[in-house]
């Protein structure tokens, strides 16, 4: 369960990305030039996106349990990615891009918003004027 989540081409993103490009949305994936490695990227709009699983990014939502077993150890290796994330979203805005996390709780789980209003918000997000921000699903 934990490992699903982790890293790239996970369900959650291959699902974002075909719906964004169904969309005609048209982007390229895990930029290296990027901070932090963007999961989707639009160069067009200038929009980073990141995909990000609950548990292994330490979201704040029913999705993230702390695990059982190792936690001292879960709870560094946890910490240390959301230090990660924070930096590299603060990065990416100063080289002038502008970042929208997509949490898994949107998509899965008992909040769920479903990926059509998950698409459909992305999309308003991407045509508007915030520099940052996150879609998740309700607590
Ligand atoms: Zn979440």
């Amino acid at each position: 369960m934990m490992a699903a989540v982790k890293g790239k081409n996970t369900k959650p993103e291959i699902a974002v990305r075909r719906a964004l490009h169904a969309m005609g949305f048209r982007f390229r994936l895990h930029k290296a030039g990027l901070p932090g490695r963007p999961d989707i990227v639009l160069p067009k709009h200038k929009v980073a996106i990141f995909v990000n699983g609950c548990f292994w990014h330490g979201h704040d939502c029913p999705m993230y349990r702390q695990p059982a077993n190792n936690r001292a150890f879960w709870i560094v290796k946890i910490d240390r990615n959301r230090e990660r994330d924070a930096r590299a979203m603060s990065e990416i805005k100063q080289v002038g891009w502008r970042v929208l996390t997509i949490w898994e709780c949107a998509m899965r789980g008992r909040g769920r918003i479903g990926i059509d209003a998950l698409i459909i918000r992305t999309a308003r997000w991407i045509a508007g004027p915030r520099k940052a921000g996150s879609i998740r699903g309700g607590t």
